[in-house]
């Protein structure tokens, strides 16, 4: 059986991400932790959008304008890191806004909140960014497909 053009599959994935997360479910999993995190008050400043210009970072935290950005070709790829990524990141805005732009970023408070959520406090993962990475020097040698990759 032949291959599937590697860049089909990316668009197929991509495709089925954005059909399991339609922006109502996204909205859902904010509102739940902000209301577990009691932070509702937040939910008319905070914005969320894609932003497909993210290569190894899956997703974001825009501190100063409220934003959280997500990767929609590493989340296509990882589909399962879609909810531990937007908690993830929607803490980080929910410290800021409490407690200010130096608030270590995953400090003891954003600790808490992840605990809270029942989510890993771990700020790193094993995703595969294979070929996401801009090219700008010739490689030396290949690339392990699997490596670790940080959250912001
Ligand atoms: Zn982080």
């Amino acid at each position: 059986m032949a291959e599937q053009n590697p860049l089909e599959r990316e668009r197929r994935s991509i495709a089925t991400l954005l059909q399991a997360w339609p922006p109502g479910q996204i909205e859902e999993v904010i509102q739940r932790h902000l209301q577990l995190w009691q932070a509702q008050d937040l939910a008319s400043k905070l914005r969320w959008c894609w932003n497909p210009r993210l290569r190894t970072t899956i997703g974001r935290a825009l501190l100063e304008e409220g934003v959280l950005e997500l990767n929609p070709l590493l989340l296509g790829r990882h589909p399962e890191e879609m909810e531990p990524v937007v908690v993830h990141e929607l803490a980080h805005l929910v410290i800021t806004a409490r407690y200010g732009l130096s608030a270590p970023p995953h400090g003891e408070a954003w600790k808490a909140l992840m605990r809270q959520a029942g989510h890993s406090t771990k700020a790193t993962h094993n995703l595969n960014v294979d070929g996401l990475r801009r090219p700008k020097r010739r490689r030396r040698r290949r690339r392990t497909r699997v490596f670790l990759r940080r959250w912001r």
